[in-house]
């Protein structure tokens, strides 16, 4: 494959739980055939087993450490304690080496190719299903710039996060998403939130299956499940049973899991082996 060396999908992970998201989401992202660098940023957290699986789906792999580091982020950090996975995120804005990315959470998971959001521009991503108004910050394309990294700090410093996370500090920064340009506007395809099951079960029914992206919003990951292989049962802490759409869409992140990233843990040895 011819690869587009300026361009990169660019997720985060600060434990080995969200570690378990990034693989699987580079998993599918490569099963999506992408001409597009894949790199994660890690925090020191995350474990030596993680990052040797890491290493095998990830282009390059960036260690970073907020609380260390010796710039205004560690700085503008002290003021703000609480946006520590925020300004994690914000370091995306420091790859300069790449013209244009595509941020995606580590609890989303790529169905078909989406290399067509590099024709975006900054700052565009999908509605949030919970307020339609501001976007949600799980898929977003940006172009790094070393200037919005420090407008971003700055912000942050100044204005806080009204909603403690990244996407609140996103939001208040990039204010005209709502209005400005449709051209910014991914289509909810592009970052289907498994809520949108409860919130619009019939559109869910009418348009589930062009999904490119789904995303795991919400306290209880995909990882937290337990799932049983040959029943393709999904076990959840208080036995009660999910709604099979949601077990429909863990299903498909668990499909990934098993082809593709449990192997990276159990034949360290073989090296990576990938389709
Ligand atoms: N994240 C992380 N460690 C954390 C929390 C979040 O690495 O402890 C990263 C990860 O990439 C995650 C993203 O930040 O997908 C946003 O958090 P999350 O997906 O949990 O928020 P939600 O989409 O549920 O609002
Ligand atoms: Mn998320």
């Amino acid at each position: 494959v011819l690869v587009i060396t300026d361009q990169a999908f660019v997720t985060l992970a600060t434990s080995d739980g969200y570690g378990q998201g990034a693989l699987v989401l580079g998993s599918s992202l490569r099963g999506s055939q992408t001409t597009r660098i894949l790199v994660i940023l890690i925090s020191p957290m995350v474990s030596q087993r993680v990052r040797t699986a890491l290493a095998c789906v990830f282009d390059e792999i960036i260690v970073v450490d907020v609380m260390d580091s010796r710039d205004s982020a560690h700085l503008a950090l002290l003021g703000r304690p609480e946006l520590g996975v925020t300004f994690t995120k914000l370091h995306s804005w420091c790859l300069i080496k790449y013209t244009k990315c595509v941020f995606m959470d580590a609890d989303t998971l790529v169905l078909n190719n989406i290399d067509n959001l590099f024709e975006r521009e900054e700052l565009s991503a999908a509605p949030d299903p919970g307020w339609p108004d501001c976007f949600n910050s799980g898929v977003f394309v940006f172009r790094p710039s070393m200037d919005t990294y420090h407008r971003l700090l700055d912000f942050a410093v100044d204005y806080g996060s009204f909603d403690g996370g990244d996407q609140g500090l996103l939001n208040s920064f990039f204010s005209d998403w709502a209005t400005k340009d449709i051209h910014k506007h991914l289509p909810f395809l592009y970052n289907l939130s498994s809520v949108a099951v409860y919130n619009y079960l019939a559109a869910f029914k009418r348009f589930g299956s062009q999904a490119k992206v789904i995303h795991f919003l919400g306290p209880v990951k995909p990882w937290h499940y337990t799932f049983i292989p040959d029943t393709h049962l999904v076990l959840t802490d208080t036995g009660k049973p999910k709604e099979p759409h949601i077990v429909d869409l863990l299903q498909l992140w668990w499909d990934v899991y098993f082809s593709s990233v449990m192997p990276l843990f159990t034949n360290p040895e073989e090296g990576c082996i990938l389709p």
